[in-house]
């Protein structure tokens, strides 16, 4: 079978994510026949190296030895049972283990299956704890620039206008304060001036501050600096509003720390992780929050303070065993030690960028880098002429409009990051 076929059997019935299908009439799909390790392999036998972890997802490449065997031996096992009334020893372990590595007591786990669902949980169960004890706080509050996802809830909270916009007229009630400017402290600072403000005025009627720690990913990347994290959840602390952790993106060691809560040492009241739990194996979510939260739906059944949210999904076995083998990497692995060696080889291979004309910003934290383009406007669509050029030449990115960014597996070797860098480098000088 060649790509052709299959894309020309493709377009025929199936209506893409985040896709303006028209493009496809001359853009064409990339069918992927199977891949290893960071490298995608398509019908014509040619190969690309997969530099955005598949929309961040995988971690320790595709096709993993370990963790096909742990899903393999899963499947065999157990494949799947509801979680009401029934629960199982993967999920169980998963949980226990979450509970120990993530900050502070956050030990109640309530598992969901994508991280828009466990957004979506985390917005219900704040409202929802805030009314068990007798106040209504109909409002939330997020960062300006900000992606939680985008079911109705998710993307009430969001603010990135492409996705949003549309929407506006059928969303629920939400406040947005402004993101720090850039990553520096002075501009934390400025930030948290604005957030008093609004908490001063209507801190009462706010059940929770929802933030995506250090890095706005889907936000063009954009990064600040950790002390706002810190200031943002003490002064939410003051008012009873709930911090909310959206850790879907930048959990399991994407920013150098395993959270990037770690970073500002603070303990939100909620935590929500999905992409890297699995390694980038099956959809799965969950949210993290404390006793006391927990302890606001604790009652007689007829009291009707439970929480009665739930997915046919919810805590998928299959998705527990890959988590599990996942966390048991990073125990027998020194992974975040060997990711701040490849960060700084990322860090290294970037310098060139910077002597370039046409190239505003490059900005890392972690394994997140970003390479922020200026002169272009949204009709001169750099994004894909700098897909089309890398795809030709061995590398898939996909830039988030004139941001070109770099999230590979954690497994990528020197090599293979010095093509990736490179490519995209020559693809950057090339643009006009
Ligand atoms: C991807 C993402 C989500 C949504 O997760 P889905 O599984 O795509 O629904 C939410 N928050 C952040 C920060 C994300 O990056």
């Amino acid at each position: 079978m060649k790509n052709s076929e299959i894309t020309s059997r493709d377009l025929k019935y199936i209506w893409h994510p985040c896709t303006q299908m028209k493009d496809h009439e001359t853009l064409p799909l990339i069918p992927v026949k199977s891949a290893k390790g960071i490298w995608l392999e398509d019908f014509d036998g040619n190969r690309y190296i997969d530099s955005i972890s598949s929309w961040w997802v995988n971690l320790f490449g595709h096709s993993n030895e370990y963790i096909t065997k742990k899903l393999s031996e899963q499947a065999h096992t157990l494949e799947h049972v509801l979680l009401a009334g029934f629960t199982h020893e993967p999920a169980v372990r998963l949980a226990e283990r979450l509970s120990k590595i993530t900050p502070g007591n956050l030990n109640k786990v309530f598992f969901a299956d994508n991280g828009s669902s466990a957004i979506e949980v985390a917005l219900k169960m704040s409202y929802h704890a805030h009314l068990n004890r007798g106040e209504s706080r109909p409002l939330f509050l997020s960062l300006t620039n900000s992606y939680h996802g985008e079911t109705i809830g998710a993307l009430s909270v969001g603010d990135v206008e492409l996705y949003k916009k549309t929407y506006e007229p059928i969303l629920i009630k939400s406040i947005q304060t402004p993101v720090p400017e850039d990553i520096s402290e002075e501009a934390a600072y400025e930030a948290i001036k604005k957030l008093e403000e609004i908490l001063k005025a209507q801190g009462d009627k706010i059940s929770a501050m929802i933030v995506e720690p250090l890095v706005q990913c889907a936000g063009y990347m954009h990064m600040y600096h950790p002390v706002y994290l810190k200031l943002a959840s003490e002064l939410c602390k003051s008012y009873k509003i709930h911090f909310i952790a959206d850790e879907i993106a930048v959990g399991f060691g994407r920013t150098g720390t395993m959270f990037a809560c770690e970073q500002a040492g603070i303990v939100p009241d909620f935590m929500t992780l999905s992409k890297g739990l699995t390694g980038g194996y099956m959809p799965l979510a969950v949210v993290m929050t404390n006793d006391e939260i927990y302890s606001a739906f604790y009652c007689d059944y007829l009291e009707y303070k439970a929480f009665l949210h739930s997915h046919s999904y919810t805590g998928n076995p299959l998705g527990c065993s890959c988590a599990n083998a996942v966390l048991d990497i990073f125990e027998n692995e020194d992974v975040l030690r060997a990711n701040r060696k490849k960060a700084s080889w990322m860090e290294e291979l970037l310098k060139p960028f910077e002597s370039l004309e046409n190239v505003k910003e490059v900005r890392q934290t972690g394994m997140i880098a970003a390479v922020e383009l200026k002169g272009y406007k949204p009709e001169d669509r750099v994004n894909l002429k700098i897909f089309e050029f890398c795809l030709k030449n061995g590398v898939f990115v996909r830039p988030l409009g004139h941001v070109v960014y770099f999230m590979p597996p954690y497994i990528i070797t020197y090599d293979e990051m010095h093509k990736m860098i490179e490519t995209v480098y020559n693809a950057v000088k090339l643009l006009k």
